[in-house]
Parts: structure tokens; C-alpha cells; sequence
């Protein structure tokens, strides 16, 4: 297929693919699809051979949220039955990274519910930093507070922090019917604050909102031109309690095509498979890692993931292999000169209904916050 051959020429020259391509990409039919993966699967191949960078999230204040994003648990007005706790200490934080890291996570991920950390906050969040560094040589963390206010990710940096996460989520035209309580532009404002910092900048989306191809593609373009060095791809959980949880809008065979336009959109940075991949893509698993190079490890912040030992074992049965602390995840030429280094950044299916599978939707009892073991 031309197309095909095209996408992975540019994907190899780190080229950005046009928006026709990126469309045409979504529009391939189920027969097309293992043609499309091995595609995407050969740009990934070159950029990031079989590895697999495993994420691990602890959530360190879990609901409650002022905001009312219509896609989360945690919103203003949430009606979901998730766990609602306030602060972790730095060393509940610290023990329960460490679950994660004993699983093979390589990064973790600080998350906090809200619109952004006060300045109290951040000195909080900056002593988790600290003590779980102390106790785990050579893990990244990463820290996701909601919107930064000027000076925070300068802030968060000089405490050790690697990364910081902030989803554009959904395209620019979009964004208000997702969220009314701050803006599109609010958020890649903070992008930009922590790229400026010198954060690692983690930045992606949600699909199956009800968006259409054009909305994701403009969202992959928008995050391409902001250069983060992740991309977390997220696969809407239609939680019972918020005003999307009917939405189940996406297929298995729709998440990978998804998947691959990122990966061919984004060839050299790190795709991170994460929430609603055991929802959505549920028995094809496994073909996404052929897209991405990251997943989560165990569950996500109010959701069960699939067991990590069921990860670890997918992971080598479809013959990647998890990638060590000694390994830099990113291509020599992004990883050299931090974010932004290496980006080029100049640069219809019929509608499917799949029905809803509300069982799979399993809210987290265990880990952080509670006094159960993580499903790590
Ligand atoms: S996504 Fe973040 S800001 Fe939005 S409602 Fe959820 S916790 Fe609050």
C-alpha cells in the first residue's frame, strides 16, 4: 500500500507526515489493519528496538477535584465510588513506588488531583521526590499536579524531578465541551512552563471522548508541535457516575489504528500505551507493542490494570523486552539535547458501535491510599 510505504519512509526520516496521511491512517479498514501495525511496528523497531519502558503510577490525592473535566473520576460532582484521600506522606509515596519499581517500572509517576499545586504543595510533592529517589537508584519520576504556576516547575526540578505530565487530551476545537473550568490554553501553557524548566516534557491524549478523526489528528499535530518526549495515549474508561460514561465509542482494531497514526505522527518519541488499554483493546493487547514503547505497570490512578505479572508475561511472549534503568529511553538525538532536540516539528471507516462492556470497568480498591497490596 502506498500509503503504508510512505508513512514508514518519513517515520524512519523522522519526518512529519501530512494531515491527509494521518487521516488515511484512521481510515483503513479491519482487513488492512496487521498491514498497518507491521508499518507503524517498523518505525518503532528503529527508534526503540523491542524494548519496553514500564510506567508506574501512584496516585498521592485521589478525588475531590474543583475541576470538572467530564472524562474523569475524580471530577468536580463525581458520582464514581473511587477511593477519596488526601495527601500521602512522602514515605507511603516512597513505599509505594517502590512496588512498582521491585515490578520492573522504571519511571513513576506522581500524580495529584486538582487544578495545580499551591506553593505548600509543591514543597510536599518535592520531599516525595526526594525520599523516593533516596530509596530507588536510578528510577525517573515524573510529577503531574495540574496546572504550574510561574517558578513551580523550576521548583520541581531543582527537587529532582525528571518529567513533568500535563494531557492536552483532545483537539483545541474540542476542548470546551470536555472541560469548562479551565482551557485549552491553560494546559499548554504548563507544557511549555515545565519544557522550559528543563522537565522532561510528558504530554498526550485521551480518544474515545466522541471526537472525530479530524479532532485526533489535530491533537497528535498540536502535541507534536509542542515536542514532548511522551505521549501517553489514553483509551477513554467510561466511569458509571461522570457525563461520559456512556461513551464507549472505541474497538480494538479502532485503538490500534489510533495508536499507529500516533506512532507515525510521533516516530522517535516515547508512545506510552496507558489508561483503557485492558478496556479497549482488551485480547489484542499485545499488537500494541508494536506501536508503543511505554505502557503503565498494574493500575491506574481510580481503575484495577491487569496484573503486573500478566504485563511482564505478555510483554515476553510477544518478544519485547523490558527495558533497565541502564538503558536511556530516548534516541540518541532526542536524548542528547533534552526536549525538543530531535523534532522535525516544521513542519471514512463506517461508524462503529461497539457495544458497552461496563464489566470491564473494575475501580481501584488497592494500592496507595489503602492498606491493600497494588496490582503491581
Ligand atoms: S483531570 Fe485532573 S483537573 Fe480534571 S477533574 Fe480530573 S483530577 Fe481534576
Amino acid at each position: 500500500m502506498d500509503l503504508l510505504n510512505t508513512l514508514v519512509e518519513k517515520g524512519l526520516r523522522r519526518e512529519l507526515p501530512t494531515r491527509e496521511e494521518a487521516l488515511a491512517v484512521l481510515a483503513t479498514s479491519d482487513d488492512e489493519l496487521l498491514d498497518v501495525v507491521a508499518a507503524a511496528g517498523k518505525v518503532r523497531r528503529q527508534w526503540f528496538g523491542r524494548r519496553v519502558k514500564l510506567n508506574y503510577l501512584v496516585n498521592l490525592k485521589s478525588g475531590l477535584c474543583p475541576e470538572d473535566c467530564s472524562y474523569c473520576s475524580q471530577r468536580l460532582g463525581s458520582k464514581a465510588e473511587i477511593l477519596k484521600y488526601t495527601w500521602l506522606k512522602p514515605e507511603e509515596a516512597s513505599k509505594a513506588a517502590a512496588a512498582g519499581v521491585a515490578g520492573g517500572a522504571k519511571r513513576v509517576c506522581l500524580v495529584a488531583s486538582g487544578r495545580g499545586p499551591t506553593d505548600r504543595d509543591v514543597d510536599r510533592v518535592s520531599k516525595t521526590i526526594e525520599a523516593i529517589k533516596e530509596e530507588n537508584e536510578g528510577v525517573e519520576v515524573c510529577a503531574c499536579l495540574g496546572l504550574l504556576s510561574d517558578g513551580q516547575a523550576e521548583r520541581l526540578r531543582s527537587a529532582g524531578a525528571d518529567a513533568y505530565n500535563h494531557n492536552l487530551n483532545t483537539s483545541e476545537g474540542t476542548y470546551g465541551d470536555i472541560t469548562t473550568t479551565h482551557t485549552y490554553a491553560d494546559r499548554v501553557d504548563t507544557v511549555q512552563k515545565a519544557h522550559a524548566a528543563g522537565l522532561s516534557a510528558c504530554s498526550g491524549l485521551i480518544a474515545g471522548m466522541g471526537e472525530s478523526d479530524e479532532d485526533l489528528v489535530d491533537v497528535v499535530f498540536a502535541l507534536r508541535e509542542l515536542d514532548p518526549d511522551s505521549v501517553p495515549v489514553n483509551f477513554l474508561i467510561p466511569f458509571e457516575g461522570t457525563p461520559l460514561a456512556k461513551e464507549w465509542n472505541l474497538t480494538p482494531q479502532r485503538a490500534l489504528r489510533i495508536l499507529a497514526m500516533v506512532r507515525f505522527v510521533c516516530p522517535d518519541v516515547e508512545v506510552r500505551l496507558a489508561g483503557g488499554r485492558e478496556v479497549h483493546l482488551r485480547t489484542l493487547q499485545p499488537l500494541a507493542l508494536h506501536l508503543a514503547n511505554s505502557i503503565f505497570l498494574g493500575d491506574y490512578l481510580t481503575s484495577e490494570g491487569q496484573a503486573g505479572k500478566a504485563d511482564l508475561d505478555m510483554i515476553a511472549d510477544a518478544g519485547f523486552e523490558v527495558e533497565g534503568t541502564d538503558t536511556t529511553t530516548l534516541p540518541e538525538h532526542r536524548a542528547e539535547g533534552g526536549c525538543g532536540s530531535g523534532s522535525l516539528c516544521s513542519s471514512d471507516e463506517a461508524p462503529e458501535v461497539p457495544a458497552a462492556r461496563t464489566d470491564l470497568v473494575a475501580v481501584r480498591r488497592r494500592g496507595a491510599g489503602t492498606d491493600l497490596a497494588p496490582n503491581a
